[in-house]
Order: structure tokens, then sequence, then C-alpha cells
């Protein structure tokens, strides 16, 4: 299927990363922030405006219908990729923020009183802190953090300290935007079960860099935005377990989420259409099919090993690579120990596949422990932010700031990072052309 360059044919369904900028190739690492996108969902976008552009679920003409059957087999699509069990489990949202959002409203409107307590990671996306804050505000209830240490991992002996009958909901990150640690989230869920609570998982980054099975995982919630994996802007999607869905008063209301409205009262739709108020945006949504589709097959098979190899070569060779630079300091590095053995269990593991002929999802997609291919640094004597303009002008783009995670810049006694973060389309030589080009930039600014 795939000839000898495989990731090459991948870059090539990628119009965007075929482009220059200030007359240098692309070399495009800011894919935590969000993915390029593949033909096969740029041309379901443009499907859609040139023919099956009508509102959802709302008429009974063609146009309709057509649209109609993308955003629900769309929704089929995601069901299946995160192996949840019906359709009512699939809210679609506008993304991350607004599955978070819609959680900490709603849930905490049913189920959050004064005095009560809700956890949160402390390597949170300000999505993950804003929402739960106004929460709780609403309610009188307090936020616990659960300590991030010095090497990025979770403390999780002091998370076990902040588990007791007053926290309500556990809220926490798969895989930071900053750190790029998976992060021990079956330990949580597990933990939290034992004493009734029910956690949200942000997925932001998580979907991207790991298989998720949320029956596996028995997560409650798990929120992911549809533009970090390949698809349009606008989609993002909300699993929750039906039970506790079922429980939860809508979030917005509007049309589509009603069963009967009279001027005294409304029945409410049933799942998940309770959620979905309003005009969704139904080309974005109706792209995460093509979207996850492509995600998939980069997980199957022969390909998903040249992958994981080359995602395992670039964290190994930018771990060294970023360290060798005097005055780097890299944040989320997991201790050589279990970061090599989670490393090298997935290799093992693929090894092993590989051997036996029977290629499939290799073990490191998900590891917990494990380093995905982000990394965030920052180097004496050079500001961020100028470490970019010059990393710009060589046709690298990275990203740098507060990240959206302030209280974890501050957690490490600084105000902005660089960050760089690869996908599958990102090759080893654009990580060396990265270094060299960041040495450059850093003689440059000494
Ligand atoms: N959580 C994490 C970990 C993220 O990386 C992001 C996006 N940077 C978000 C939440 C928010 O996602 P969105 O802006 O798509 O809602």
């Amino acid at each position: 299927m795939y000839s000898m360059n495989p990731i090459e044919e991948i870059r090539g369904q990628f119009p965007a990363l075929g482009q220059s900028v200030w007359g240098k190739p692309l070399v495009y690492l800011d894919n935590g922030a969000t993915s390029q996108k593949p033909q096969c969902v740029i041309d379901l976008v443009n499907r859609m405006h040139c023919g099956a552009n009508a509102n959802v679920h709302r008429a009974m003409h063609k146009l309709s219908d057509d649209a109609t059957a993308l955003y629900e087999g769309a929704r089929e699509k995601v069901r299946e990729f995160i192996n949840a069990p019906a359709r009512e489990n699939i809210i679609f949202t506008s993304g991350t923020t607004a599955s978070v959002n819609l959680v900490a409203s709603s849930f905490c409107r049913k189920f959050l009183g004064e005095g009560d307590e809700i956890i949160i990671s402390g390597d949170s996306h300000h999505s993950n802190i804003v929402p739960w804050q106004m929460a709780c505000q609403a309610a009188g209830a307090s936020i616990k953090v659960i300590p991030v240490l010095e090497n990025g991992m979770w403390d999780m002996e002091a998370f076990r300290g902040l588990l007791g009958s007053r926290v309500k909901i556990i809220a926490v990150e798969h895989i930071s935007n900053v750190l790029g640690i998976v992060n021990p989230i079956k330990e949580v869920i597990d933990l939290a079960h034992a004493q009734g609570i029910p956690v949200l998982v942000d997925g932001a980054q998580g979907i991207v860099h790991c298989k998720v099975d949320v029956q596996e995982l028995d997560c409650d919630f798990y929120a992911f935005s549809g533009h970090k994996i390949y698809a349009a802007t606008g989609s993002g999607v909300l699993y929750g377990k039906q039970q506790l869905l079922e429980q939860m008063p809508p979030y917005m209301g509007g049309g589509d989420m009603v069963d009967t409205v009279t001027f005294e009262k409304t029945t409410y739709a049933p799942l998940p259409l309770k959620f979905e108020a309003g005009t969704p945006n139904f080309i974005a949504q109706a792209s995460l099919a093509p979207a996850l589709e492509f995600a998939q097959g980069l997980r199957e098979g022969e390909i998903a090993r040249v992958i994981e190899e080359q995602e395992c070569a670039i964290v190994e060779y930018l771990r060294s690579a970023l360290q060798e630079i005097e005055g780097c300091t890299i944040y989320g590095l997991p201790p050589e120990d279990g970061y090599a053995a989670g490393l090298d269990a997935g290799l093992a593991r693929t090894a092993e596949l590989g051997a036996s002929g029977e290629l499939g999802e290799p073990a490191r997609f998900g590891e917990p422990g494990s380093k995905i291919p982000l990394f965030s640094f920052n180097i004496q004597g050079c500001f961020p932010s100028d470490l970019a303009q010059l990393l710009d002008k060589m046709g690298v783009a990275v990203r740098t700031g507060l990240m959206c995670c302030e209280p974890l810049m501050t957690r490490f006694g600084v105000t902005s990072m660089v960050r760089v973060s690869f996908l599958p389309y990102n090759t080893l030589d654009e990580a060396k052309y990265f270094i060299a080009s960041l040495k450059r930039a850093v003689r440059m600014l000494r």
C-alpha cells in the first residue's frame, strides 16, 4: 500500500505542508495548537459547501437529508474511534473548551453544593481550570490541585490525599499541552471510582497521541477538539456516560434540543440532541469522519510501526539535542528509568507484533509515563518570543508564551516557554533542521 517513503506519502496528503514561508520550506511544529488538514478533509468540506449544504435534522428535503447523514455518520465514526457504547454518548460541541464548559456548568448545577470540592491536575490548560472555578463560585465549592513534580509527572501520593467524600468530580489532563507526558489517568479513574467520584479527561492532546477506549478507561467524560486531529476547526466532542448525561440538565436552550415547547414549559429531546442547541457547525463535525478515518489508518499495520519508530527517534533526538544546548531547560522529562521503560515496552511490543506478523496497535500509544514528541523549553539569555521570531524567519513554526497554562508556568517559575510539537507527518530531518536553526538563533541572541 505504501511505497518506499511512507512518511512522504502521508505529507503529500497535506497541501499546507508543501508551502514556503519567508522563502524557506515550512517546518510546521505547532501541531499541539492545531493540525494541518489532509486532502480528504478538505474535499469533504468543499463537497458539503458545494452540495450537501443544508441545516441538519430540520427539513424534509434531499440536501438536508444528505447533510444529516454526513453529520450523524461522523457521530458514528467518533463512537467507533473511542469505542463508546452508543451514539447517545457522543455530544458534538465546538471543541474541548466547550465540552469542559458543558460539564462544568451542567454537572455542577446538578451535583455541586456548598463546601464541595473539585480536583484538577496541576498541568491543566485554562479550559480545564476556569470553567470549574466558575462552577465553584456559583456553588460555594473549592478547587484542589494535583501537584506537578519537577520532572513533569503528577504527585500521585498527594492525589490520594486529596480524595474524600466532599470531592464531586475530578478533571484531569490526559496529556498536558506543555509537558507532553502521558498521565496515569487510568490509575486516577480507578482510585476515584473506588470512592464513587466521576472523572472527566481533557483529551485535547491525548486523542491525538494515544489510542483511547473510553470503556476500557472507564472515564465518565472525555473531551476533545476535532481541529487537533485533522478535522475542520469548529468541531469537537464530549463523550459522557449515558446515565450521567441523562441526569444532567441541558446546557444551552434553543432549537433542536427540545421535544415540546409551550410558553410555560419545555420538555427536552433525548440524548445526544438535548445538549446540541441551535445550528451546529455541521460541516466541521461531518469532517470528523474522514479525519478519524485518516488517523485510524496511521495506527494500523506497517505504517503504524514506521510512525512509531520515527516518533521514538524524534523524542530521543530532541531530548539529547536540546539538553546539549548550554543553558537549556526542558519542562516535562519523565525519570530516565520510567521514561525508558515506557519507550522500551512500546518498542518491544512493536518488535514482538512485527515478528509474529500481526502488526496491530503499537503499545506505545497511550502508555503512562511515556513522552510524546512535544517539547517545551527555555534557553538562558534568550527570550522565547525572540527565538520564535528568528525561527519563523528560518521557516520553523513554533509556539511561545503561556500556552494557556499560566499556573503551570508559575509552578516552573517562568512566564513563557518555547514549544515544538510533532505529528506523524513531521520527519526526523525536520527535527534536525529545527535544532540547527535553534542553535543559529541562540548564537544571534547571545
Ligand atoms: N486542553 C488542552 C490540553 C489543549 O491543548 C487545548 C488546546 N490548546 C485545549 C484544552 C483547548 O482546546 P480548544 O481550544 O480546541 O477548545
